[in-house]
């Protein structure tokens, strides 16, 4: 058992941020970094929009340059997941995969949320070489280039109008002849002149030269028929999960599971328990907001424990 001022449960950008201003605070802030140390950004290979890095930097570089950040001001770093938590009353109980238990006057959670993905091999292989997740981090690569997305919902629409702004031509893949997107951007895709619905397909390959994409096999799933799209460039929009399960029925979320904070704060339900990241933010989704909504929470716990 251990007692802490601010237990911070996440390590990518919302969760250093709030150690490194957390631990300035003196609130001697301990971190749990989960099983993807780094966070999102450790599957990516070039950020170009982070400020601070005129030539753009590598995503696990700069994930590195977080943690030694806060190793600097001595942020306690522990190589473990959070496997349960108990916020019924404070101190805060929260229990870590080794079965140590803490006991934290305040909690962060910035545990992120994790791209859904097709499942197929060769999407994994050209992850970071031409296969993205994210249109508006990766769509300024493919200036002038033929892209691909695939799913109907907002974000896939939302996406494309992006992408299609950049692109050449975009390939929009949906499994059905019908968007799930709100009927306002549906429209806007469909009155997009260099947008082409590739309607009741799936894809089935991410076809590339062993090095990029070069293309994308994909099937007509009314008819079985197959075809090859030339392309440059694959994105997966077919949603987001928050890793926010283990704060089920404890902490507000909304229908797909993101945590829900007071309005212009990290503010939970539970008074001392702040979220901040992607596991609070289905909008914006970037590192950039993801630290700045970090640096919230740590002045806000620093201030509810003054107060
Ligand atoms: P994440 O980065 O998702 O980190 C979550 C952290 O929580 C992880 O360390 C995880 O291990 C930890 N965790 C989860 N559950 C637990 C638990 N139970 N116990 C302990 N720890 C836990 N954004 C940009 O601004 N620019 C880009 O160029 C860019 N490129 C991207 C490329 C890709 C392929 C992807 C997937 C995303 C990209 N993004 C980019 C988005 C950006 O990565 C995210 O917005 C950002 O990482 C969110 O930060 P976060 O700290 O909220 O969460
Ligand atoms: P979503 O609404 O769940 O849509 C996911 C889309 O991907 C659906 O069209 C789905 O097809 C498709 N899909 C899922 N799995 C697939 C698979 N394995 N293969 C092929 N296609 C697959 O997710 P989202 O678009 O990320 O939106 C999530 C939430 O955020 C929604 O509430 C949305 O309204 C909101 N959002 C809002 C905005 C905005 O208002 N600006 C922007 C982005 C997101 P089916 O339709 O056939 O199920």
């Amino acid at each position: 058992m251990e007692k802490v001022q601010c237990l911070i449960i996440g390590s990518g950008p919302a969760g250093y941020t709030a150690a490194i201003y957390a631990a300035r605070a003196e609130l001697k802030p301990i971190l749990y970094t989960g099983l993807q140390p780094g966070g999102q950004l450790t599957i990516t290979t070039e950020v170009e929009n982070f400020p601070g890095y005129p030539e753009g930097v590598q995503g696990p570089e700069m994930m590195e340059q977080f943690q030694k950040q806060a190793e600097r001001f001595n942020v306690d770093i522990r190589w473990n997941m959070i496997t349960e938590v108990d916020f019924s009353q404070r101190p805060f109980k929260a229990i870590a995969d080794d079965g140590k238990e803490i006991f934290a006057e305040t909690v962060i959670i910035a545990t992120g949320a994790s791209a859904r993905w097709l499942g197929l091999e060769s999407e994994q292989k050209y992850n970071g070489f031409g296969v993205s997740a994210c249109a508006t981090c990766d769509g300024y690569f493919f200036r002038g280039m033929d892209v691909a997305i695939v799913g109907g919902g907002d974000t896939a629409a939302e996406e494309a109008t992006y992408l299609a702004k950049l692109a050449k031509k975009v390939y929009l893949i949906h499994r059905r002849d019908e968007l799930r997107a709100s009927k306002v951007m549906a429209k806007k895709v469909l009155e997009t002149a260099n947008i082409e619905m590739v309607w009741d397909h799936v894809p089935l390959e991410v076809l590339g030269d062993g090095k990029v994409v070069t293309g994308v096999q994909v099937k007509n799933v009314k008819t079985n028929e197959e075809k090859k799209l030339d392309i440059d460039g694959f994105f997966v929009a077919i949603g987001h999960t928050p890793n926010t399960s283990i704060f089920a029925k404890q902490l507000d979320m909304d229908d797909n599971g993101y945590l829900i904070t007071k309005p212009d704060s990290t503010y939970t339900n539970i008074d001392g328990v702040f979220a901040c990241g992607d596991a609070q933010d289905h909008v914006y989704r970037q590192a950039v907001t993801a630290a700045g909504s970090g640096c919230m929470a740590a002045i806000e716990a620093e201030r509810f424990l003054s107060s």
